[in-house]
């Protein structure tokens, strides 16, 4: 399996650390408002990652957070006259809803900065011990950026060059550092703001740092995936590495992955242009299903464009799949033959093949628009080799076999329980029409069906009842 590693700026063998563990941090949002369908894209493509490697065997231990403290935070707690943890609390509670929606499952573990600072403090501390941080008079701790040998390695950006045009930035205030590339690493309270007791002032922790920290205390030192999206590779993960390889000594994250940007009608999304759009919109209009579908029809590292035509578009792709499924569903219901034929095993056997077509797909760097591409392939295949006489295990194996795949790229395309509920009342209705003409051959043979989708009827005195076996 070959994974891009930023790092390298290549696609390389995937060789995880523990043999057969995969320990992954994904950055996740700063909580201040509802996510926007930006931020879903690192939340989907992570999530496919995640489900990719299980589905090759690897135990993975999914790592992302919640920045919960931060300026956009405080100012809209300020506005609505709340404590900071009313408004990240309300925004961690409808991200959640909004990962349900999509199908993302919940990480392993979902750390909060505020509930991590003692762990800041102490890798600050470690920093300042081992010389490469250094307390300001005012109680401000820089990072001493050219203290860290391999600064720029991520970014692949030259320090010098970052000296230049830092320089230009330096704003007032700043002039107590050593050296206009240094960062912050912990800064003193400003009024009205929340804040925590250090040995250098009351204060709160710059961005950098937490990721540095929860990374270490929920997967170790070493870890094997570090991801998020690509305006995070500088200066954001750059700090990052600077900030865990010079406090722990070893080297920080062996692959780093970053998801392309999504735009809006080809234009950058932002507040500013009012183009921005929020998960929760998109909901309105469409099933959730459809969003991720259309995240993945692209390959994670190219800029992906999102508008309506292509929204209504990935809708009737989904649906095609959708239809495939639910086709299978009902011929298994009612197939009249139960094993497969000589004939059916071959075709079983060949259709096997468009798993090692999505398998290839996904093991180059997680290509999921070619992975749909097998997808579709498969449709195409059921559609064309499945008819009315087909065996019940013949279609089994092959609804097995597209649902795997679905799930792994984390669509759900099995109708849900209130549908499952819808087929039963058809069934029995149909049922009750074969009683009155007096077929009872048939009656049996859907009551039969039935109990072999584990439910039971029961003829009482009101009419049929049915429960789950
Ligand atoms: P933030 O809350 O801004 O820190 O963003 C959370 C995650 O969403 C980060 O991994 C960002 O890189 C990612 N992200 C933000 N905007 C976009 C976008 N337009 N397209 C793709 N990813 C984005
Ligand atoms: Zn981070």
């Amino acid at each position: 399996m070959k994974v891009y590693n930023t790092l390298s700026g290549r696609k390389e063998e995937f060789v995880p650390i523990e043999e057969g563990k995969v320990s992954m941090y994904v950055c996740g949002p700063t909580v201040y408002n509802l996510i926007h369908i930006g931020n879903a894209r690192p939340m989907i493509v992570f999530d496919t990652v995640r489900r990719y490697l299980e589905h090759k065997g690897y135990d993975v231990n999914y790592v992302s957070n919640f920045t919960d403290v931060d300026d956009k935070i405080i100012k809209k707690a300020l506005e609505e006259g709340v404590d900071p943890s009313v408004i990240s609390e309300r925004y961690i509670d409808e991200c959640k809803k909004d990962m349900q929606m999509m199908n993302v499952r919940p990480a392993t573990t979902h750390p909060k900065a505020t509930e991590e600072i003692g762990g800041m403090i102490e890798m600050i501390k470690t920093l300042i011990d081992k010389g490469y941080a250094y307390p300001a008079a005012d109680g401000t701790v820089y990072f001493r950026t050219r203290n860290f040998k391999g600064y720029g390695k991520l970014s692949h950006k030259n320090i010098d060059d970052l000296q230049s045009g830092m320089r230009a930035l330096l704003v007032s205030g700043e002039d107590q550092k050593e050296d206009p590339l240094d960062f912050v690493l912990w800064k003193p309270k400003k009024e009205g703001e929340p804040f925590w007791e250090s040995p250098w002032c009351e204060g709160r922790p710059g961005w950098h740092i937490e990721c540095s920290v929860m990374s270490k205390k929920y997967l170790g030192e070493m870890i094997d995936i570090h991801a998020g999206g690509e305006d995070l590779i500088f200066p954001h993960h750059e700090n990052e590495i600077a900030q865990s390889e010079a406090a722990n000594g070893k080297p920080f994250s062996k692959y780093w992955m970053h998801n392309a940007f999504l735009n809006i009608d080809n234009k950058k999304m932002s507040k500013s242009l009012g183009n921005f759009k929020t998960v929760r919109d998109i909901a309105e209009s469409y099933d959730l299903q459809i969003l991720r579908f259309f995240m993945l029809s692209a390959h994670y590292r190219s800029p992906l464009n999102f508008s309506a035509p292509l929204m209504e578009s990935a809708k009737n792709s989904l649906e095609r799949i959708i239809t495939c499924v639910s086709n299978l569903t009902y011929g298994i219901q009612n197939a009249k033959t139960e094993e497969m034929s000589e004939e059916e095993k071959a075709l079983a056997e060949k259709a096997k093949e468009y798993i090692t077509q999505f398998d290839n797909a996904m093991d180059d760097d997680f290509n999921t628009a070619d992975a749909i591409t097998a997808i579709f392939d498969l449709v195409k295949f059921i559609n064309t080799n499945t008819t009315e006489q087909s065996s019940r295990a013949y279609l089994s194996a092959l609804k097995d076999e597209i649902v795997m795949l679905t799930d792994i790229c984390g669509l759900i395309t099995e109708k849900q329980e209130e549908s499952l509920d819808q087929q039963v009342e058809d069934l029995i209705e149909a049922r009750q029409a074969a009683r009155k003409s007096k077929d009872f051959a048939k009656a049996d043979e859907i009551r039969d069906r039935l109990l072999q989708m584990g439910i039971v009827l029961e003829d009482t005195r009101e009419g049929v009842k049915w429960h789950r076996a």
